[in-house]
């Protein structure tokens, strides 16, 4: 099922986080999709097979896009009724008030936040303009949202900075209630990923999830979701998992700009451009185009390693845009090592058992990059 995520505002955001992969691009101008484009990618969205459409507001800080805007969604929504619409709304939750929440509450929206982890790791890369912390004013926000019975999920990104710290980052996030909780590593796929100084490498991530899942056994809470480990505990079963970056699924993930441009995941940069909502009117347009079948074409390809690999079928060479060449030239899952690394850690520390948890991999993350 493809999945759009549309950038309403473009790059502008109110914060700054250092880590940002929109830092390449502008994220000072105030832009919002006009409600003429909006109306086009509902014409366009329309087209698409599936009769559930879930789409993923997003920016830079969604938010900024100003109520009136959402309300035109909703008005679209109601125009299409032959679909059936879910909204998802990932948000820094800084700019959150009761009207926000009543409103995405009344009308049913899935919210995500972004918290990395607890307030000194937050506080390290996630600043504002002025360079200030963030985190209890992204926090006031989710108690708002709770106040509202909206319980969000949080995605927390892990950087070079904050690996270290997986045990703290955890009970962070489970110490300020959140249970559905997805771990970004981080990959700089903006400029210079060389030089990148956030980016973590093979090792590092294998450490870290190692550490959240010890730090998970113990709170033997099985109402706390980790998606990573939802995820692993799901191949452990021969099953596959829901996200994206564990399923093999880039070619059904898609970024509309404000521009109303279209591109593949936002991870993966701007540069393949499948065209425009103004030019392709419908979903079989896009999906007919000669960029996006070559592009199609050349995420499968796999390396030697990941053809004679058992987990194969389940990993499909991991994230597209955390890959790197091998030696062959073939891009190789720049991860691998840890994913082979941790699937194994949990079979021998499981040793067949079944662990205290439901695997339910919750609905917030199913497909979110
Ligand atoms: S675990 Fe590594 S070798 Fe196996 S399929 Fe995934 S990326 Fe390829
Ligand atoms: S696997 Fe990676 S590149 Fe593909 S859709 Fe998910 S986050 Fe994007």
């Amino acid at each position: 099922m493809s999945s759009f995520q549309v950038k309403i505002v473009g790059d502008f955001c109110n914060i700054r986080c250092t880590y940002c992969r929109n830092r390449d691009f502008d994220q000072d101008t105030n832009v919002v999709m006009s409600i003429e484009k909006l109306e086009k990618l509902f014409v366009f969205l329309n087209s698409l097979p599936q009769a559930q459409i879930r789409t993923n507001w997003h920016g830079g800080e969604p938010l900024l896009a100003g109520k009136r805007f959402f309300s035109h969604v909703l008005r679209l929504e109601s125009q299409y009724q032959q679909k059936m619409w879910r909204n998802v709304v990932q948000t820094n939750a800084m700019l959150v008030d009761d009207e926000w929440a009543k409103f995405f509450h009344d009308n049913n929206f899935l919210i995500g936040v972004s918290i990395d982890g607890s307030e000194k790791t937050h506080n390290s890369d996630r600043i504002n303009v002025a360079g200030r912390d963030t985190y209890k004013e992204a926090m006031r926000g989710v108690e708002i949202l709770r106040h509202h019975d909206i319980f969000p999920g949080v995605i927390c990104t892990v950087t070079k900075k904050t690996v270290r710290y997986a045990e703290e980052m955890l009970l962070g996030l489970v110490n300020a209630g959140f249970k559905d909780i997805a771990f970004n590593a981080f990959y700089n796929t903006a400029s210079d990923c060389n030089g990148d100084t956030y980016g973590l490498t093979d090792k590092e991530w294998l450490t870290f999830l190692i550490e959240i899942f010890e730090t998970w056994l113990t709170l033997n809470d099985p109402t706390v979701h980790v998606r990573e480990l939802d995820s692993m505990l799901a191949w452990t079963k021969s099953k596959s998992a829901n996200s994206c970056v564990y399923k093999g699924t880039c070619h059904q993930w898609f970024v509309v700009d404000y521009t109303g441009d279209i591109y593949p995941c936002e991870r993966l940069g701007r540069t393949t451009h499948f065209g425009s909502i103004d030019t392709l009117r419908t979903f079989q347009d896009l999906m007919d185009t000669p960029v996006f079948l070559n592009w199609k074409e050349s995420i499968v390809q796999l390396p030697k390693k990941c053809q004679a690999c058992s987990l194969q079928s389940l990993c499909h060479n991991g994230c597209v845009s955390h890959r790197t060449a091998d030696e062959e030239g073939v891009p190789l899952y720049t991860y691998c090592e840890s994913r082979l690394g941790f699937y194994d850690y949990i079979m021998r520390r499981l040793g067949g058992k079944e662990v205290n948890n439901h695997v339910t991999q919750k609905q917030f993350f199913v497909g979110i990059p």
